[in-house]
């Protein structure tokens, strides 16, 4: 079905033509038609799946007309608010609808002055969004269209009482839309509370990265993980590679120490300033960085087109952090392996990562690297005809 079939407004279609969308995805093709009927939407689909658009363009295409405050977007981090953003920008610039991104970490002077113009459109962080709320600087009584993003996500941050309170300072006539990848009881209260009567649209076709990303396991002794992260950063054909550290200390220090190793190097995690996040994400997007250090700040939601590698130098806490990080390669589908090095602290830890994936993974070892004993490497002999990332030179 073509997207002018679905009933969406013509600077809207112009828009996404310009943009080179030709065909809806399947998320967008069972949303757009809902909304624009005015129902409320559980939808359960993660990002890269086009779910943006799937609730942003009928949006735009029913606000037609100019009044402050009418649609609000909860986003539960500061980059998937601004990844929302620039897609709305994107999708209205053929309207004359103004949006106003709300969230923590910069200066409130532009946003009270976006406040004070009265936005058509806030997308917004929840913390951010309730300072406003409380100190009186605008109210919500005018919102038409609520769109509760990722919602399993906030769930995780502890967002999901905040969420609540703003859901309460919107009228009870709206229409709101929600999002989530998984529907546990918290969430399924939430909806029950401020959803009317909601259709219930599911993604099944996108194969989870547990199917699409190949995973290899390296054991290696405690005090050789930084020679090994090296040896293999040499020896791997990369695109743009992505490693996981535990702890934004970790994350500091290993790119600390890759840039000595003259690797180009961005840091990600919640330590670190708004703009200082903003540049490493948009120089690891065009290249400029080719290796990008994050703590599970960084796992969920992301849209970085092309990542080759997903290294976790620190094995996750839980196996659905694994599923999360190893989700940033392999997108859409596309082939991404995951490397995740262990040590034998990590064996209860890398049981439980197998089980959520549903098989053994394999182990690696690294040819010609000097390895220390452990008993890790013991452990699980590997075998000849094993399965193994691709190696070679070759950088963008
Ligand atoms: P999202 O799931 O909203 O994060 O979107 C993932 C990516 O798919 C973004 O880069 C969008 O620009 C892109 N996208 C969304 N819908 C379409 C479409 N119908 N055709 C082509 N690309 C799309």
């Amino acid at each position: 079905m073509p997207f002018d079939s679905l009933g969406l407004a013509e600077p809207v279609l112009r828009a996404i033509g310009e943009m080179g969308y030709v065909d809806p995805t399947p998320i967008q093709e069972q949303a757009i038609p809902l909304v624009l009927a005015g129902r409320d939407v559980i939808g359960s689909a993660q990002t890269g799946t086009g779910k943006t658009a799937a609730f942003g363009l009928p949006i735009l295409s029913l606000l037609k007309s100019h009044g402050p405050f009418r649609c609000l977007v909860l986003e539960p981090t500061r980059e998937l608010a601004g990844q929302v953003d620039a897609a709305f920008r994107d999708y209205a610039k053929h309207t004359d609808l103004s949006i106003c991104l709300l969230h923590g970490g910069v200066g409130y002077g532009p946003q009270r002055q976006a406040l004070a113009a009265g936005a058509d459109i806030i997308i917004a962080t929840p913390g951010r969004l309730l300072d406003y709320l409380d100190q009186g600087t605008f109210h919500l009584k005018s919102v038409e269209f609520l769109v509760l993003d990722e919602v399993d996500r906030m769930l995780d941050m502890g967002f999901l009482p905040d969420v609540r309170r703003i859901a309460g300072f919107c009228p009870s006539k709206k229409q709101v839309l929600l999002f989530t990848a998984t529907l546990p009881p918290e969430i399924e209260r939430l909806a029950a509370w401020t959803l009317r009567d909601p259709a219930t649209i599911e993604i099944g076709l996108r194969r989870s990265p547990a199917e699409t990303v190949r995973h290899f396991f390296y054991p290696v002794a405690m005090d050789q993980k930084f020679d090994l992260l090296l040896a293999i950063l040499e020896a791997l054909h990369y695109e743009s590679v992505l490693i996981f550290t535990r702890t934004k200390m970790a994350a500091d220090r290993i790119s600390d120490r890759l840039i000595a190793h003259e690797h180009r190097v961005a840091v990600l995690h919640s330590d670190r300033s708004q703009a200082e996040r903003t540049q490493a994400l948009a120089g690891f997007k065009s290249g400029k960085y080719e290796v990008m250090v994050a703590t599970d700040l960084a796992s969920r939601g992301l849209d970085v087109v092309g990542i080759s590698h997903v290294i976790n130098y620190d094995v996750p806490e839980s196996p659905d952090d694994y599923i999360h990080r190893i989700g940033r390669t392999g997108r859409a589908e596309a082939e991404g392996d995951a490397l995740t090095l262990i040590t034998a602290d990590d064996v209860r830890a890398i049981h439980a990562i197998e089980h959520a994936v549903g098989k053994r993974i394999p182990r690696q070892k690294l040819e010609n690297f000097p390895y220390h004993y452990t008993t890790m490497l013991e452990d699980h002999p590997i075998p000849k005809s094993a399965v193994r990332p691709k190696f070679g030179r070759r950088r963008r």
